[in-house]
């Protein structure tokens, strides 16, 4: 199955890659809703959160600790930022490959739209 991401992923397609390693690419969503807005997909395919499986747990949590050190670099952690999951349609989730968004950079509401 090969979605856009797992174009951006192989480095098949043009992209704004600020971060990879052997397990996870990041790289700047082409819609920003925000200053920083970011987005981390693992490179292997996996179609949502709701497919994630338990030995996918290491995988999640570098996600998230990849997250984490991009806001830092990005000078946003300290202002805040929010680290979304979509899932499925009704959260509007619009690639079917599992994506982190990292927003951050203005002021959110709560809850989210
Ligand atoms: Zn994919």
């Amino acid at each position: 199955m090969e979605d856009i991401f797992c174009q951006v992923a192989a480095g098949k397609v043009q992209s704004d890659v600020i971060y990879k390693d052997d397990e996870v690419t990041a790289f700047r969503d082409v819609r920003p809703v925000a200053k920083t807005h970011i987005l981390i997909i693992p490179n292997r395919h996996i179609s949502g959160i709701s497919e994630a499986k338990e030995p996918d747990a290491p995988l999640l949590g570098h996600m998230l600790l990849v997250a984490k050190k991009l806001a830092e670099q990005e000078g946003v952690a300290s202002s805040g930022y929010r680290l979304v999951i979509n899932s499925g349609p009704d959260a509007g989730q619009a690639v079917p490959h599992l994506h982190l968004h990292l927003i951050g950079g203005r002021e959110m509401g709560w809850p989210p739209g």
